[in-house]
């Protein structure tokens, strides 16, 4: 039995310079058939000029980009069996959205349109609306009559260019699973850029965490928000705690961390750094994961829990969850979510609580790392 490939995308070796600037480092890179992939990093660290090499809008300044079994890298765009959806929408406004769609059947000859197009628009769900013009219809219409443009082409490769940028959040969120749900229902293999890790989470089956031209983690979403590799990762998606600790011990299938005195254990599966006895290791811990209690009732906390000490510095009540930032010898800003349900009413700043959360929530990073990597970056764009 042969299993179709021709829409697997290969990067071998892929680099682009600007001059004496690198863009892209040597890149090996591959998207197999029928997934969603998302390129995804802050402005500037290359994702946009990978896409554009697969595109063939850019050409490589060393390594191959293939197809399938097909070497596509002096091929020009139109040669190529990909399709690219921008950020503009570039609709054409004299035409209606039907003739938007038929636009590339038409080009290429085809006689009978009305059934192709008609399908398309079915799946992009603005059926109802095939003899407006683009400036009847809302941003998220737009980018639902560009991803069917594209997509009538029958390309083997969608390549997504922030497609939603323009949108507002709430449209945004829906655009994502619409998306995904279109992705699903073709089949095709969709390689999304994007700026915005809950975009990325959301759609993608796959992600690559891109930083200064270098992919620092690919993985599926969960993999990477729960086992980040680097100290980038971890910031780039979500955010972490990071305490500096150094390695006391080995016991069984754990490494256990001295950090301001008191010890942490951290599962060795789940340690990216070496872990060598007096060696220095960053231990990580999300937000969610960790439960605050009032330091006069520390002796509630169960045994076997990571724990550490601090004070209340800061509190915001945000609906679903109130956020804590807490000063801690072991790290002056410790964030705390904590879902609203049975607070206690005791934690306000000024308190002494115990921080505490399963060792199996902990993940170890090398300390040789910047901290402060990839801090505030998503986020703040992503608003
Ligand atoms: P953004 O989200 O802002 O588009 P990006 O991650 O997609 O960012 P790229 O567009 O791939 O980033 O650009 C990567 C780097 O290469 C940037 O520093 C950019 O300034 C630089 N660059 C891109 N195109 C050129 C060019 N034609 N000449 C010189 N430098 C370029």
């Amino acid at each position: 039995m042969t299993t179709d490939n021709s829409g697997d995308v290969r990067l071998s070796g892929i680099s682009k310079t600007y001059g004496s600037f690198t863009a892209v480092h040597p890149l090996d890179l591959t998207v197999p058939q029928g997934s969603f992939f998302a390129l995804l990093g802050a402005s500037g660290c290359g994702k946009t000029t990978t896409l554009r090499m697969i595109a063939g809008l850019e050409e490589p300044s060393s390594g191959t980009v293939h197809l399938g079994e097909q070497d596509v890298t002096h091929l020009p765009p139109y040669k190529r069996p990909v399709n690219t959806v921008f950020q503009s929408y570039a609709l054409f406004p004299h035409l209606d959205i039907f003739e938007n769609v038929a636009f590339g059947l038409r080009r290429r000859g085809v006689k009978s349109v009305k059934k192709q197009v008609e399908e398309m628009l079915e799946l992009v769900q603005l059926g109802e609306q095939a003899r407006k013009k683009p400036h009847q219809l809302s941003g998220g219409q737009q980018q639902r009559v560009a991803v069917a443009r594209a997509l009538i082409n029958h390309p083997k490769v969608l390549l997504l260019d922030e497609p939603l940028g323009a949108l507002d959040l709430k449209l945004r969120r829906q655009m994502q699973l619409e998306l995904k749900r279109i992705q699903t229902e073709v089949g095709i293999t969709f390689v999304h850029v994007t700026h915005d890790q809950e975009e990325a989470m959301t759609m993608a089956d796959t992600v690559a965490v891109m930083n200064a031209g270098r992919v620092e983690q690919l993985g599926a979403p969960t993999d990477l928000y729960e086992n980040p590799q680097t100290t980038f990762v971890a910031n780039f998606l979500g955010t972490s705690n990071l305490i500096e600790a150094e390695v006391d011990s080995r016991s069984g299938e754990d490494v256990v961390l001295r950090a301001g005195g008191g010890k942490l254990t951290l599962p060795r599966a789940r340690c990216s750094a070496q872990a060598t006895t007096g060696g220095k290791v960053l231990v990580g811990v999300r937000p969610e994961k960790i439960s605050l209690t009032h330091a006069d009732d520390a002796g509630e906390i169960p045994d076997g829990r990571n724990r550490i000490t601090g004070r209340i510095a800061d509190s915001s009540f945000i609906g679903v969850s109130t956020q804590y930032v807490i000063d801690s010898p072991v790290c002056p800003e410790f964030e705390v979510y904590a879902q609203n349900i049975d607070r206690d009413p005791r934690l306000v700043p000024g308190t002494e609580v115990v921080l505490h959360w399963n060792p199996a929530h902990t993940f170890g990073l090398d300390a040789a790392q910047d901290i402060d990597a990839g801090v505030g970056t998503v986020g703040e764009e992503a608003a």
